[in-house]
């Protein structure tokens, strides 16, 4: 997971100091040593580092600390705040035009993820701002590219404009400007040249592009696995260009986050999306203070939340609810629940949304196999209905049938048999337990 190092270092600090009832200048500063290290050791620029401690010290020692009750989760309270303020503080929003289409010009390093991300900024416009982007394909230089877009087109189901390999980035973006006018389109995706190094011609390039498309924005798409060079390059970009926002790609990775903590500082640039893996619908709008409230392990149960509404279907999760309670839920009930949350995410990233999780026993190390997760489904689905409506008709001869038919193993169907019952053991536990005051969700 992105910024796990960062996270585990900075909840210890943080346990340290909780519970304070009383914080001296003292304390403040050996904290502020801690939270110093786990910055720079997360790759997270020098000077921006050097900038955010002095802001958090000043306010640590500060009256709105001393004063306050509970000192401790006080000075947690403003590491929370200056870290959003360090990454945008408010979410930044995507442009529209008041006179359609919205251009958009997608500009990035080969191998950033550009092209992709042009896909998935498309599927995003549609689904969740029920647009009608047009893609073009302006990069004329990689043989493959106009091709990968096509491909990606086709998937998504969208039209992709081009003009082949043989016609200017500039022609190409003032034709498909008058095509979009003509056929609708409100937004416009301008997928323009990667290079490997930043050069003189790609930025001539650009800005010739950006002269003729006028576009409402421009969004650098950078690798945060690259650490400090996605800053540089940020940069220049910036300098030459003027980008309005950074779509920091592979956040899913285990990059130490540094690019994702100092972009904003060094460029003033906002990160406006976040990608989160190589499927079409991994993009994620960028919020500063959710970011800051997984990496200091308070979870992000708004993006959870989004999630499941997204995801799980509301009509099925009632009944669930209602089979749990009255302990007539089945293997099948299993699957479904199985198929919704997988929906959701690769199972790991869900479980670092929830608060406390990296402090949780057990849950800190889960290594989700999502090849065992197969199995798991592979082996519901070689049982017979009444099987799984009444697992315990599964005896041994039955136990072998569904391991063969499934490629898995008896063990592997003890397993899980034996699994299914302890959760409904625990469902039972939690509906009794649910019967009486419901408790409050508690944040650690
Ligand atoms: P371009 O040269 O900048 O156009 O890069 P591509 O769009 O071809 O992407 C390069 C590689 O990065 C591809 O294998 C993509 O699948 C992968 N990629 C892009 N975005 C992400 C992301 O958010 N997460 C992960 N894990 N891979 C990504």
């Amino acid at each position: 997971m992105a910024f796990e190092g960062l996270a585990n270092r900075l909840q210890n600090t943080m346990a340290k100091i909780r519970g304070k009832g009383k914080v001296s200048e003292a304390d403040v500063k050996e904290m502020m040593r801690e939270v110093r290290l786990a910055l720079l050791e997360a790759d997270v620029n020098y000077k921006v580092v050097k900038d955010f401690i002095k802001k958090v010290s000043e306010r640590a020692v500060g009256q709105e600390v001393m004063k306050s009750l509970t000192p401790g989760q006080q000075v947690i309270k403003v590491v929370k705040e200056e870290l959003t303020e360090l990454m945008g503080g408010e979410q930044s929003k995507i442009a529209v035009s008041k006179r359609p289409p919205t251009v958009i010009l997608m500009a990035g390093l080969q191998g950033a993820g550009k092209t992709t991300t042009t896909g998935k900024l498309a599927n995003y416009l549609r689904k969740k701002h029920n647009r009608n982007p047009l893609l073009v394909a302006a990069d004329i230089y990689r043989p493959a590219a106009i091709k990968q877009l096509e491909t990606l087109g086709k998937q998504l189901g969208m039209p992709v404009f081009s003009l082949g390999d043989k016609v200017s980035p500039v022609e190409i973006a003032k034709q498909a400007l008058e095509y979009a006018k003509n056929e609708h389109h409100d937004y416009v995706l301008i997928d323009t040249a990667g290079r490997l190094h930043i050069d003189e011609n790609l930025m001539d390039e650009l800005k010739q592009v950006k002269e003729a498309a006028n576009p409402d924005e421009i969004f650098l798409v950078v690798d945060a696995m690259t650490g400090q060079d996605a800053v540089n390059v940020a940069k220049s970009f910036h300098d030459e260009l003027g980008i309005t926002g950074v779509i920091l790609t592979k956040l899913d990775g285990d990059t130490r986050g540094g690019a994702a903590l100092s972009i904003r500082a060094a460029t003033g640039a906002p990160i406006k999306f976040a990608g989160m893996g190589e499927k079409l619908d991994a993009l994620e709008p960028f919020h500063p203070e959710r970011m800051a409230s997984r990496i200091l392990g308070m979870g992000d149960v708004l993006t959870l939340i989004e999630k499941a509404q997204e995801n799980v279907d509301q009509e099925k999760a009632k009944q669930l609810e209602e089979k749990m309670r009255t302990m007539s839920f089945t293997f099948d009930d299993f699957l479904e629940q199985l198929e919704q949350v997988r929906n959701m995410g690769p199972l790991d990233e869900l479980i670092s949304m929830l608060p406390g999780a990296g402090k949780m026993k057990g849950l800190k190390n889960i290594q989700v196999d999502e090849k065992q997760l197969s199995h798991v489904e592979a082996i519901i689905r070689s049982m017979t209905k009444e099987e799984k409506e009444k697992p315990e008709i599964i005896n041994a001869s039955r136990r072998k049938r569904i391991a063969k038919g499934s490629g898995t193993s008896v063990q592997e169907v003890n397993r899980l048999l034996k699994q299914f019952e302890e959760m409904k053991k625990m469902m039972k536990q939690m509906t009794s337990m649910t019967k009486g005051k419901r408790k409050g969700f508690k944040f650690p």
